[in-house]
């Protein structure tokens, strides 16, 4: 069995985190002969000679400097190239990368090397001519091989045994895999980034109150509506024709056109036709995970554009201006499209409860507390990383860049401290209140109400 396992590098010099779980699997299956492959400069090189020591054999360093600014097209086309060369029976990818955070390269690329595809891996239950996963959103499933899996943060990356040995890194050029250099990099890129802008819109003005205001508070909260939610922008200018795809991002296509197709989400075969033949401006998708995979695979089956995950979309009849928060949310990318249709999955409330309580690592001494809470007002409990890693709340419940993205209507932080990380994954919800002992705590910087207070000397 080999398996080829896609790396990148992230901007911190390490190893992009899902990457880490996706290389610890292919390392995990019996026998299987792994390969690392990942696109980028020359000083990529030293960064997979380390991890070889890990029991990789061999990795190749996809560099030439006509993929550099590379969109999730590019990359995808460039790595397949090297794919077919390699012919692999398994292609491992990370879930997403931190960086472009989109979870897009690995279904293109299984659209490219027309290979089956396994998206949100939980984790991989059977390996042979057929391979079996549990996903995280869509049960189990089972695709022949040859096959690519995109993997979750379900495992830890082990560390080098003294007795390790380095492995041996193949450099790639361009013409090393007769790629096409109108394809790759920036110039084969059909997404293009205008401008970029400092993001502020996650901050909100924090409202002090005490614990005993807090039922109050929620009531009211549960009484606005879920689409007052999304920030609208009134477009002078609208485009002819837009299609969505399921009902989620009907509130995002009003702001751009009066007329609207709805589609539903069947498969990228059927989606990929009609969107040919019925030529509307743009489509745009949920942020679902089920969106997110079918828009990727129709994305290179059309050899179009795709902008994930944006918050905000603008038009002047002609053009769909689209924004996203980039680089753990701190950034405001405006992105066009060079193909038409432009396409986008737009950030869409979640189904789920309408309250979601997180309780972070500073409710760790009071979890029954939160859970009782939580359960009188029938909210979902979710948490952070520090609390997953920690063992004390499971994986499935984390959100943040490297979980789950949510919405609720009310979401009430216990004891979170108020990364970006994981402000990531919380900030659209509707009206956010905090419970934390710091008074300083970044948490009440995104909050419209804060409780300042230890959660184990209050009644919630
Ligand atoms: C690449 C990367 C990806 C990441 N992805 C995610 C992600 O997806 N999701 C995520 O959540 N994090 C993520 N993180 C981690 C993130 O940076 C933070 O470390 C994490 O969110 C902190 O979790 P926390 O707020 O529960 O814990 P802490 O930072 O420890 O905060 C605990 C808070 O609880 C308060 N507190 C303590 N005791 C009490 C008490 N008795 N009563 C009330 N308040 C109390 C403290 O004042 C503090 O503010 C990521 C980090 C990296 C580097």
């Amino acid at each position: 069995m080999r398996i080829l396992v896609c790396i990148r590098q992230g901007l911190d010099g390490e190893i992009n985190p899902f990457d880490a779980c996706a290389y610890e699997e292919a390392l995990r299956v019996k026998g299987a002969e792994v390969t690392l492959i990942s696109m980028g400069p020359i000083s990529v090189k030293d960064f997979l000679l380390r991890l070889t020591r890990l029991g990789a054999k061999k990795a190749i360093l996809l560099c030439d400097k006509s993929f550099a600014g590379a969109d999730t097209l590019a990359t995808a086309y460039t790595l397949s190239l090297a794919v077919k060369k390699l012919n692999p029976d398994l292609i491992f990818c990370g879930r997403q990368t931190l960086v472009g955070d989109t979870a897009q390269t690995g279904p293109m690329l299984s659209v490219l090397t027309d290979t089956s595809l396994i998206t949100n891996v939980m984790s991989i239950d059977e390996i042979g001519d057929t391979v079996t996963c549990t996903t995280r959103d869509n049960g189990i499933q089972t695709v022949t091989t040859p096959a690519l899996l995109t993997i979750e943060r379900i495992n830890n990356l082990r560390l080098p045994s003294i007795m390790s040995k380095l492995g041996e890194v193949e450099v790639w050029s361009a013409e090393d895999i007769d790629a096409d250099i109108e394809k790759c990099g920036l110039s084969g890129s059909p997404t293009k980034v205008v401008k970029t802008f400092e993001n502020e819109s996650g901050k909100r003005k924090c409202k002090y109150i005490t614990a005993e205001e807090l039922p109050q508070v929620i009531t009211e909260a549960l009484k606005k509506r879920n689409d007052e939610l999304v920030k609208t922008v009134s477009n002078t200018q609208k485009l002819d024709k837009v299609f969505i795809i399921g009902e989620g991002p009907r509130t995002f296509a009003e702001t751009i056109s009066d007329n609207i197709t709805v589609l539903s989400l069947t498969n990228a075969n059927d989606l990929a036709e009609k969107i040919t033949k019925l030529k509307p401006n743009a489509v745009l998708w949920g942020s679902d995970s089920l969106s997110k995979k079918l828009s990727a695979q129709v994305a290179a089956k059309l050899n179009l554009g795709l902008c994930a995950d944006c918050t905000l979309l603008e038009t002047d009849g002609e053009e769909l201006y689209m924004y996203r928060p980039t680089l753990s949310g701190s950034v405001i990318a405006k992105i066009v499209s060079r193909t038409k249709p432009a396409m986008a999955t737009v950030r869409t409330t979640q189904n789920g409860a309408d309250i979601m309580v997180a309780a972070g690592y500073g409710a760790k001494d009071s979890l029954d507390t939160v859970r009782a809470f939580a359960e009188k007002y029938s909210a979902e409990m979710i948490t952070t990383r520090k609390a997953v890693d920690n063992d004390i709340l499971p994986y499935s419940m984390q959100v943040g860049l490297t979980g789950k993205t949510v919405s609720p209507l009310v979401y009430i932080a216990v004891g979170v401290s108020g990364a970006v990380h994981h402000i990531a994954g919380m900030q659209k919800s509707g009206t956010i209140i905090a419970i934390n002992s710091d008074k300083d705590a970044p948490i009440f910087d995104y909050a419209d109400y804060g409780i300042v207070a230890d959660i184990g000397n209050i009644v919630i």
